[in-house]
């Protein structure tokens, strides 16, 4: 492992995501090597007025079940520093600066800087601007990254004005903004999958795929989120986001290498193929849903901090298309939606079948075929499926389904780092491969703005599914008028 030395500057350490995941992923990274041990500090930052004391029991609570020995917590604790600060009033940024270059000298960083931003998103463009302003940049030959936790921005609008904001302190090769599902081990393995072998890529294509499906269930429903949720919905929320990264995965030209600028520039490639709707269109091939009643759980409009008459939607389908070479006249199919039958995340890649069943053109019965399906298993479990025809044994030929199936062992499982230790791992490395670019940011707002739009305009028929289904019928039927369906019901 190569050991970085690097200052973190951390806004919102006393949150809840630093909490629950940031202060274990570094921690992660320290313990492997891949964070210089004797050259590391963070300065945490936040409203509450905590002492470095009460800062080390946050950490120590935080990372214990992954430390070997109390003692190891605390070593790694002691590198961390706590400065109450508001982050909009300007002065506080001179303290920081200061702290941040004591502590450079004191644990010879020799500038390597990274500002995490884990906080409300309207804080974004007021922090990274007073960075630039009062000199927390560091200048002398380290680095400087800027990581941004979601949602950037909540349409095109809003998203080009922070990336502007953001673009007056940091360029965007210093920009870092997370997505995690791209730091999901099945995620990145679908470059390995097609790239890595030529008997995928070679009938990845309009020729022989006939659809492809992409699905994110979540079985609870908006919980504590509500606040936030009810004005932003499924649209927003996941399609925006996660949803078009996969996509632009999925769909994407190999790249000229496996470096960042060509990953990326092939990824955005593919979301400029991708068809924006007109109002009509997006009526025609999106679907909402908002779930109702079942039993003793309450409605989405009857939930906490929800408006009884709020027309956010907790679910949505749509077929979204690729105008190029590879794509044209192939559906792909994404839906995501709350309080479904199960939490799973899934993509199935559904092949056509043969031109012509010499099977059943021998006197066999009909309908024998299956599609060929391959399943990529994101979560819960990582697991890869290749559904195929054989033959059934015994006398005669007749056909049944074939499939090969691997799954993650418990040693992969084990060596699978976190979404967010190997986010902030790339980060340290300066490898922007799995975060957005702005230009994937953008078209995927303008893709999703359309649709918004009509939605805010058209009266919803709303609750129109049952929690503990799959969704509204008319996501079923969405599938159906193209002869299609879902692999997963
Ligand atoms: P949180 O509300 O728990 O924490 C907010 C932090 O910001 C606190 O440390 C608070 O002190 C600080 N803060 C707020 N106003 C401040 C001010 N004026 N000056 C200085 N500090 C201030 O939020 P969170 O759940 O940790 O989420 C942080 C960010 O991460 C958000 O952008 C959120 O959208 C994103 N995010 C969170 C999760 C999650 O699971 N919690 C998941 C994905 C993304």
């Amino acid at each position: 492992a190569t050991a970085t030395r690097a200052l973190f500057m951390l806004f919102g350490a006393t949150g809840d995501l630093a909490k629950r995941k940031l202060y274990p992923s570094i921690f992660n990274l320290y313990k492997k090597g891949y964070i210089d041990q004797e050259h590391f500090a963070l300065i945490g930052t936040g409203r509450r007025e905590w002492s470095d004391d009460k800062f080390h029991e946050v950490i120590v609570e935080s990372v214990k079940d992954n430390a070997e020995s109390e003692d190891e917590a605390k070593g790694f604790a002691s590198h961390f520093y706590y400065m109450s600060h508001d982050v909009t009033n300007p002065e506080h940024y001179d303290a920081l600066s200061e702290y941040a270059n004591k502590l450079d000298d004191k644990y010879d960083i020799q500038g390597n800087r990274i500002f995490y931003i884990s906080m409300a998103p309207n804080f974004f463009g007021t922090v990274a601007k007073n960075l630039k302003a009062h000199n927390c940049l560091s200048d002398n030959g380290g680095f400087n990254r800027l990581i941004i936790e979601k949602p950037f921005g909540r349409d095109y609008e809003s998203a080009e004005e922070l990336n502007n904001a953001l673009g007056k302190s940091f360029n965007e090769n210093q920009v870092y903004r997370i997505d995690h599902y791209l730091g999901k081990e099945m995620v990145q393995n679908i470059l390995a999958l097609r790239f890595g072998n030529p008997l995928i890529e070679g009938i990845w294509n309009n020729k022989y795929i006939k659809n492809v499906q992409v699905t994110l269930a979540e079985k609870l429903g908006v919980e504590e989120r509500a606040g936030y949720y009810d004005g932003a919905g499924a649209l927003r929320d996941m399609i925006q986001n996660h949803t078009m990264q996969m996509l632009s995965i999925l769909t994407m030209e190999d790249p000229v290498s496996f470096k960042d600028v060509d990953v990326r520039s092939e990824k955005i490639r593919a979301l400029r193929s991708m068809r924006i709707y007109s109002p009509d269109e997006v009526r025609e091939n999106f679907v909402r849903g908002q779930y109702g009643k079942n039993g003793d759980q309450a409605d989405y409009r009857h939930e906490d901090n929800v408006p009884e008459d709020s027309n956010t939607e907790t679910y949505v389908a749509g077929k979204v298309m690729f105008d190029n070479q590879r794509w044209a006249n192939v559906p792909f199919y994404i839906r995501t939606g709350k309080m479904l039958a199960d939490k799973f995340t899934r993509i199935d890649i559904v092949f056509k079948k043969p031109l012509i069943d010499i099977f059943a053109a021998s006197g066999k019965q009909e309908g024998d075929l299956q599609n060929n399906v391959l399943t990529l298993f994101v979560d819960p479990v990582n697991k890869v499926i290749l559904h195929l025809n054989g033959k059934k044994a015994g006398q005669g030929m007749e056909m049944q389904p074939l499939d090969l199936t691997h799954v993650q062992s418990d040693a992969e499982k084990a060596a699978t780092p976190e979404p967010y230790e190997r986010l902030i791992h790339d980060a340290i490395l300066g490898d922007a491969t799995n975060f957005a670019s702005w230009d994937e940011v953008g078209r995927a707002w303008k893709f999703a703005d359309v649709i918004r739009n009509v939605w805010d305009n058209d009266q919803p028929d709303f609750p129109n599914y049952t929690p503990g289904s799959m969704g509204p019928k008319t996501a079923d039927e969405l599938l159906a008028r193209d002869g299609n369906e879902w692999i997963k019901k």
